[in-house]
């Protein structure tokens, strides 16, 4: 039987109909207005794809929000001077640095400039800290993508078995440790696996959720999945162009085969990708309400 599509751009356009209220709601009570400014260092096609995504999204909810573009030589210097400035802007609740950046720019040392309180990216140590210990002000954007994804297609979490597949920084360290954590909607029993996992089909197969994010296209294949697991892909994996020139998009689990066996399973494109940019308007929004001391 065929699994039951998890739709992202569905998900993602019902939370940010919620956030467009929110927005609305806080400017009329509290005269709060969130504030985005998302940073490009020189032109990289992608990036650009992905900065005007973000502006767009921000503008529609309406945010106060800044493009700011700088050329591909400025220095290190400048750039720690620009987001010290945006650090002390009252009108600015959320920095957006694009990675990655040229190579002559350390980049942690960029990310670690940004106050904590302003990094709606959730990738400075005081927030990967802060969801370690369970008492997080802001999520990653893409695993709270897919944490979003599966409460709100219902999906069992809680007691469930998760096996992750990849252990970056940026989704499968932090997907698991949301998905761990004592509360609501999560008090799951996690397992990551990497490149070193030895038997990796062993550990998948046992997966009541299974959340693949190795950048590897048919990482996943149908013999390596449970009868009934929940699927999400998180990969997005470029394999080629159409004649008209556009990127043909797949993600890290053979899709054709594994819908036979999963009962539901995230499409790429249109699964996870269209939450990671959501999310980072959640984390804008709850950046302003906590910076007014609103937050709930
Ligand atoms: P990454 O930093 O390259 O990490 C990949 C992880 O997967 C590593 O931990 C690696 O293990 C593991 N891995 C790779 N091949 C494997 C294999 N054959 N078996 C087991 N583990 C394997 O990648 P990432 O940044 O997490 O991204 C992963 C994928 O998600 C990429 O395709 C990326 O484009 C996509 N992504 C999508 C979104 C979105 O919004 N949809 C957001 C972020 C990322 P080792 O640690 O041992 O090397």
């Amino acid at each position: 039987m065929a699994a039951r599509l998890i739709k992202g751009t569905e998900v993602a356009k019902e939370i940010r109909e919620e956030l467009k209220k929110e927005v609305e709601e806080l400017k009329e009570k509290h005269g709060i207005e969130p504030g985005l400014v998302t940073i490009l260092v020189g032109e990289d096609p992608a990036s650009v794809s992905y900065v005007t995504a973000k502006q767009r999204t921000s503008k529609e909810l309406g945010f106060y929000s800044i493009q700011d573009n700088q050329p591909v030589d400025i220095s290190e210097e400048a750039l720690l001077a620009l987001i010290d400035k945006y650090n002390k802007d009252p009108k600015i609740h959320g920095i957006l640095v694009q990675l990655p950046l040229p190579k002559h720019i350390d980049e942690t040392k960029v990310l670690y400039a940004i106050d904590p309180k302003k990094d709606v990216d959730a990738f400075h140590p005081v927030n990967v800290g802060k969801l370690l210990i369970g008492e997080p002000d802001f999520l990653p954007c893409t695993p709270h993508g897919i944490w979003q994804l599966l409460i709100r297609s219902g999906v069992q979490i809680e007691g469930s078995e998760v096996v992750v597949v990849g252990r970056s920084n940026i989704v499968g360290k932090p997907i698991a440790a949301i998905l761990m954590q004592k509360v609501p909607n999560a008090n799951a029993t996690v397992t990551v696996c990497h490149t070193r996992t030895k038997d990796m089909a062993f550990h998948t197969r046992r997966a009541d959720i299974l959340i693949v994010a190795a950048g590897r296209p048919k990482a996943i294949t149908a013999d390596m999945v449970k009868d009934g697991a929940v699927v999400i892909d998180v990969g997005v994996n470029r394999i080629g162009k159409t004649p008209e020139g556009k990127a043909i998009l797949v993600g890290d689990v053979d899709f054709e085969e594994v819908k036979e066996k999963a009962s539901a399973i995230t499409p790429v494109p249109g699964g996870v990708g269209p939450m990671t940019i959501t999310m980072l308007m959640f984390n804008t929004v709850k950046a302003a309400k906590l910076a007014a001391g609103v937050a709930k």
